[in-house]
């Protein structure tokens, strides 16, 4: 296919997301009218339920202007051959293929960062503060951004560096070597995420003996589940919000509390949440995620490797050459409608499990303390209580929760 043709699939594929995007979540923000569904009554006065649709219509808003800025950069970007502009410039100074491609992303990486640095400082400083959400200080904002600079660099500069070598040394038969090593890395920060990964943001404590420890390690011991990494995080470092997880696999098994959830939660609804994330594990849904993930990874590179060394791709960006680095970016582009594809069935298979683990919560403990404990966690995260079903298919990966009481009072 011709440069040309290339160029307007492309721009035809980003305003067809984009448009896509907006149709639902107009949908979403129609959706807001609804009245507060009977069986909610009890978890939002009127006056909350106020705050919970301001919420939503703030961060609305913010993302439909954020959306509408970002698309109409990088329509400008291609259109102008910008990417194809700083490749020529670059290559005077590189000449080394796999330094050329380091540079480039970098400087497009730090680019992109500035320009997003005052939606992300909105977002927290005037949004989440408003809403009494916001617990980050300027200092940790700032050693945040330092630190994930250079975790990205670290990582993310030797997967492009191995990338472009193998993709240089060894042809299009590169996707099955750099889909093996991409599926190592996947399990090594997935095995070593608590112990690597969060300790460099958040503070990790075992959780400290007594009455609420005593309860988790007796209800995992009934169900023959060996729990003895409990961990609290401080997550009330950064917000107000609560949340949950568990992570890794194998023996490296870990459950983290936030800080916040533990503060607001009773003795009984802690466990019900635990018991959830153990029904998680306890269904395999986290080593099946895991091995999804990873085909889906190897899916992509293969389809990678017939695009990759297509001249008329780098040419439709802006270059006169085959640039390796600049089809990457144009195939980015290209696999969007697949990604949506794979994302919509992931979320699919995550509600599903969503519900499984909430059964298993609910058997193996108590239906009522769970939804006790999800009704106060959505109250406490202002969650949208009426989303469009529609939204819902296409975005959620957990049941709206709504939902998710009905699924618990059958169990119950
Ligand atoms: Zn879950």
């Amino acid at each position: 296919m011709d440069p040309r043709s290339l160029l307007y699939i492309i721009l035809g594929i980003l305003s067809f997301d984009f448009i896509l995007e907006q149709f639902f979540d107009y949908l979403n923000l129609k959706h807001q009218k609804t009245d507060l569904p009977e069986e909610l009554k009890d978890i939002y006065s009127e006056e909350e339920f106020k705050k919970a649709q301001d919420y939503y219509k703030a961060n609305a808003n913010f993302s439909f202007l954020s959306s509408t800025l970002s698309f109409l950069l990088i329509i400008i970007v291609i259109l102008t051959g910008t990417f194809g502009w700083l490749d020529k410039q670059l290559s005077f100074k590189f000449q080394n293929p796999t330094t050329l491609a380091l540079v480039f992303f970098g400087i497009l990486f730090f680019v992109s960062d500035i320009i997003n640095i005052p939606f992300s400082l909105y977002k927290t400083f005037v949004i989440e503060e408003k809403f009494g959400f916001n617990k980050t200080t300027i200092k940790t904002y700032v050693l945040d951004k330092l630190k994930g600079y250079l975790i990205g660099g670290v990582l993310g500069g030797l997967l492009i560096w191995l990338f472009i070598f193998m993709v240089t040394s060894i042809g299009p038969g590169f996707w099955l070597y750099f889909w093996i090593i991409l599926s190592v890395v996947m399990l090594i920060i997935n095995m070593f995420y608590t112990s690597i990964f969060v300790p460099l943001f958040n503070k990790l404590t075992p959780l400290e003996a007594g009455d609420l420890r005593n309860s988790i390690e007796e209800y995992s011991k009934t169900n023959n589940f060996s729990l003895t990494n409990i961990f609290v995080i401080d997550g009330s470092k950064r917000s107000s919000k609560a949340n949950a997880f568990f992570s890794g696999i194998g023996p490296k098994k870990k459950v983290v509390l936030y800080d916040t959830l533990i503060n607001n939660h009773s003795k009984e609804e802690l466990v019900a949440v635990l018991a959830h994330e153990i029904g998680h594990f306890k269904k395999k849904h986290i080593i099946t995620g895991l091995i999804l993930g990873i085909i889906q990874t190897g899916f992509m590179l293969f389809l990678l490797s017939y695009f990759i060394f297509n001249k008329n791709l780098s040419e439709a960006l802006g270059a006169d050459h085959l640039a390796i680095h600049i089809n990457l970016i144009a195939f980015g582009i290209l696999y969007t409608p697949i990604s949506h594809i794979t994302g919509l069935l992931m979320n699919i298979i995550s509600r599903k499990n969503e519900y499984e683990a909430d059964r298993f919560a609910a058997v193996t403990y108590s239906s009522i303390a769970l939804q006790e404990a999800l009704k106060k966690l959505s109250s406490k995260n202002l969650s949208n209580l009426t989303p469009h079903p529609a939204y819902v298919f296409m975005h959620y990966s957990h049941p709206p929760l709504l939902y998710r009481l009905r699924a618990l009072k059958q169990i119950q």
